[in-house]
């Protein structure tokens, strides 16, 4: 029933009434309240009372009304989608008086095309540039809908992160970084949590479903929802054209103006790769503690702490730490003792000269 309740989200006016129609959806619904329970719960219309003067009734309708389900009968479902689902097999024209339209069937027919076409518009999902041609009057003569080429759905892990393809809907990122949260430790899931966290504000779940990440980074719009969380990250994005292949990071450098960026117009975008947080230990050194009975004192000590910094000259060397007289207390010293007895007990004697950086203690 949520799953029903986030597909009306933000796509239905306030004014429609939303009761009757979810109420109408509660029959497909496995976990719907009234009447999914069957008066199994208090409250439930199976197991109070709620008929009013034998005409009026509470309920919107009667399961044992519906037609039962036949289980020697097996869903159809269209042969032509089941195989959009395998990969468009063969290139697809349509010209109109304005528009000429082409479903390359793999990549380096988009390559060949993007080439022949630089100006031409690759469209996924059609949620932003449906709105430029409808409503901003834009006209796009040529456009390529790579949606179906494989390379550009793929979901890849690497050792850095998860390369999505750029035609990856919204809803698949989800639920992989779902997926990949679940299965790996937290220090590790950090930008996933970032980006899922910014999914759930994005738009409603009918757009998710076809919005292309590809299509958010490429429209590079200052109120994109995604781009933020992307260039905090450091996302890499692999950009493809007929001449080859370059990675470049998703930063201010990519984004170049308003709705601007780097990528040539015989370029396409093939993937983004969203990184692995590395785990962080410690970050630089523990310079006083807080000893509070509640947590909330802890916490309003802690922002009493005023600390001032003063610039210092750094310290990297040993030779500049003697220099400075620059040690921890207490000063570990080594002591010459009974050499020759040393050298007797030891298990093993090595001979020669040696260099060590600093930092590292023979023991
Ligand atoms: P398309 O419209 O297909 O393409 C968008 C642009 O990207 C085009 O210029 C296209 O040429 C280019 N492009 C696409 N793929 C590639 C590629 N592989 N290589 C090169 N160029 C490419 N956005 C938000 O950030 N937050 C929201 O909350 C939000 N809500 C929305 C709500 C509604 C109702 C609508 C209609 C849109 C909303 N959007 C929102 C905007 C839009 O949904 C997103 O930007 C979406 O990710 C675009 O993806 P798409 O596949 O539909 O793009």
């Amino acid at each position: 029933m949520q799953e029903i309740e986030e597909a009306f989200q933000g796509n239905l006016c306030r004014c429609t009434g939303y009761r009757p129609i979810l109420e109408g959806y509660k029959t497909f619904a496995k976990d719907a309240g009234c009447c999914g329970r069957r008066g199994n719960e208090a409250g439930c219309c199976m197991s109070n009372d709620q008929e009013i003067d034998g005409d009026l009734s509470m309920k919107l309708f009667d399961p044992s009304e519906f037609t039962p389900l036949d289980q020697t009968q097996d869903f159809i479902f269209p042969p032509e989608l089941l195989l959009l689902d395998k990969g468009a097999c063969k290139q697809l024209r349509f010209k109109g008086e304005r528009v000429l339209w082409i479903q390359p069937s793999n990549l380096t027919e988009l390559l060949d095309l993007k080439s022949q076409h630089p100006t031409a518009k690759l469209v996924v999902g059609n949620t932003e540039v449906g709105i430029e041609i409808k409503f901003k009057n834009m006209l796009y003569p040529v456009i390529l809908a790579p949606g179906y080429i494989s390379e550009l759905n793929t979901v890849q892990y690497t050792e850095g992160g998860i390369i999505f393809g750029a035609a990856c809907s919204l809803t698949l990122i989800r639920e992989e970084l779902r997926k990949a949260m679940s299965e790996l430790p937290p220090h590790q899931t950090q930008v996933f949590q970032a980006v899922l966290e910014q999914l759930q504000w994005f738009a409603g779940q009918q757009i998710r479903n076809v919005a292309a990440v590809g299509g958010n980074i490429m429209t590079a719009s200052p109120i994109s929802d995604l781009n933020p969380v992307f260039m905090a990250a450091g996302c890499l994005l692999t950009l493809l054209s007929k001449g080859g292949k370059r990675v470049v990071k998703i930063d201010d450098k990519f984004f170049t103006g308003y709705r601007k960026t780097a990528v040539k117009p015989e370029e396409i975008l093939l993937s983004i790769e969203i990184p692995y947080t590395r785990k962080v230990t410690c970050v630089g050194h523990i310079i006083g503690a807080i000893v509070a009975d509640t947590k909330a004192h802890a916490q309003r000590a802690a922002r009493a702490v005023k600390i001032s910094y003063k610039e210092l000259k750094p310290i990297i060397t040993i030779q500049e730490a003697i220099e400075s007289q620059s040690f921890y207390e207490p000063i570990r010293k080594l002591e010459r003792g009974n050499l020759s007895q040393g050298f007797k007990e030891s298990d093993h004697i090595i001979e020669g000269t040696s260099f060590s950086p600093p930092k590292i203690m023979f023991v």
